[in-house]
């Protein structure tokens, strides 16, 4: 069969494009992001973990006068450690001052703790974790489980000075963010997006500090590509006897082709590149059944997230004085890190994402003019010198077919049905670095019932 036209003109003219960006550093050898990956130090994570749970407790209300314990020495410490560990990090304090409202019992003041490393584009990527920990009191977590929810930080009588070392919940991703913020700034690398680093206060209370936050970003219309959150990253010994240090699970909310879902592919097929003994287990919805975190603020804004978790977590020891040190493995923490890592900075490296709408929220594919191809448009995005379509089954969930076309914003795959597949355009960076996939999202139907003569 012949190909159309405008398919054999398109690819003609761009033949040279496509060759350079084909035969400059491909990325899964990329020297750049492997120094990022194996710069992550396990001897850091261990050492600033033990720092952070020896503030005694992070709780949100907790002291802010203190020196040695409480959220306000720990705050400060955060900030002076991600202040000295680069002077390429715009490090500062994202201050919130919450009412009495759900779970706070008072009026309070929540710092973020916030670190900039910015990028040629104003195009934002976030590492996250919350540095806020919880002691529920006896039972913990385990108990508000059974229980079915109820919860006694609303109480007038909570304590929230008691021992809460919240090592793994969420130490775990707090060291892991400040890690990496250090491991980003240091390697020297001119990335194209704006990484931000932030530890979260008043995720315990009802991810309060992150949707403040993000709030904010939405209302100003900062670009944010992606937010990988970590929470509950480092225990490998399942509360129910199941031991694994080579599975890091990535939660993220649909509908199966959102951009949340883009994300979570996009750090599997990059962490089988620079990460390969570690195994990624996407999971196709938002988080644990009945349980949140701080990545729910960006998808409720409409932002790309994501939330890694360990594999098998020990809920008898969370929001509880046991979550210490020893419930922590930094081998495999570190790994987790190296994750994000590998993910974000090759994200970070690559273009932003193109967009297959028109300005009117129209998706750009069509039957093209045979009627029986698929037609696909998108917008061109700087930086992009070639483009690659994706395109699966409808019952399926990862891409199952793939071509680099040129520097092109138009192609036509002939005789294959927009019916029958899903499809996606992701951009190319001359240096071969790929962005997030756009997909081609069908929308869903709205309509009014119908008017009925009733009788
Ligand atoms: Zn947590």
């Amino acid at each position: 069969m012949t190909p159309p036209r405008a398919c054999l003109v398109a690819l003609i003219a761009l033949l040279p494009t496509l060759a350079a960006a084909q035969s400059a550093v491909p990325p899964d050898a990329d020297p750049r992001v492997r120094q990022i990956v194996a710069a992550v130090s396990e001897t850091r994570l261990r050492a600033l973990a033990t720092r952070l749970v020896s503030f005694g407790t992070r709780e949100s209300m907790s002291s802010t006068t203190s020196p040695t314990r409480g959220i306000g020495a720990a705050r400060q410490w955060i900030f002076d450690e991600l202040t000295t560990s680069s002077p390429r990090l715009q490090v500062s304090f994202d201050t919130h001052v919450i009412p009495p409202q759900g779970r706070f019992t008072r009026q309070t003041e929540l710092r973020n703790v916030m670190a900039v490393l910015p990028g040629r584009s104003p195009r934002r990527i976030y590492i996250t974790g919350h540095y806020d920990s919880l002691n529920l009191g006896s039972g913990g977590q385990q108990a508000l489980n059974a229980a079915g929810g109820l919860n006694p930080q609303a109480r007038a009588d909570f304590d929230h000075d008691a021992e809460a070392p919240g090592a793994n919940d969420d130490g775990s991703g707090t060291v892991l963010t400040m890690e990496l913020a250090r491991v980003f700034a240091e390697s020297g690398v001119q990335f194209d997006a704006t990484l931000v680093f932030i530890c979260w206060a008043g995720e315990e209370q009802g991810l309060v500090g992150s949707a403040a936050h993000a709030q904010a970003l939405a209302a100003a219309k900062v670009p944010v590509e992606a937010n990988f959150n970590n929470d509950i990253v480092g225990n490998i010994h399942g509360g129910n006897g199941v031991v694994d240090a080579e599975t890091v699970r990535v939660y993220s909310v649909g509908p199966e082709d959102s951009m949340s879902r883009s994300l979570a592919r996009y750090v599997e097929r990059v962490a089988a590149i620079y990460v390969p003994s570690h195994r990624i287990r996407l999971m196709a919805r938002e988080d644990r059944f009945g349980r949140g975190s701080d990545h729910s603020s960006f998808t409720r804004q409409g932002f790309p997230a994501v939330v890694f978790r360990e594999a098998n977590e020990n809920f008898a020891k969370q929001h509880t004085a046991a979550d210490t040190l020893e419930g922590v493995d930094f081998p495999y923490l570190t790994q987790n890190a190296r994750v994000n890592a590998a993910a974000a900075a090759s994200l970070a490296l690559a273009p932003a994402a193109p967009t297959v709408q028109n300005d009117r929220g129209q998706n750009l594919l069509t039957r093209g003019p045979s009627g029986y191809d698929a037609q696909l448009r998108w917008n061109a995005v700087p930086g992009a010198v070639a483009y690659r379509i994706s395109w699966r089954d409808t019952w399926t969930n990862d891409w199952q077919h793939r071509q680099t076309v040129g520097n092109v914003t138009e192609f036509i795959l002939p005789n294959v049905s927009i019916d029958d597949y899903v499809f996606g355009v992701s951009a190319i960076a001359a240096d071969g670095h790929e962005s997030l996939t756009s997909a081609y999202v069908s929308p869903v139907r709205q309509s009014a019932d119908v008017k009925v003569v009733k009788d």
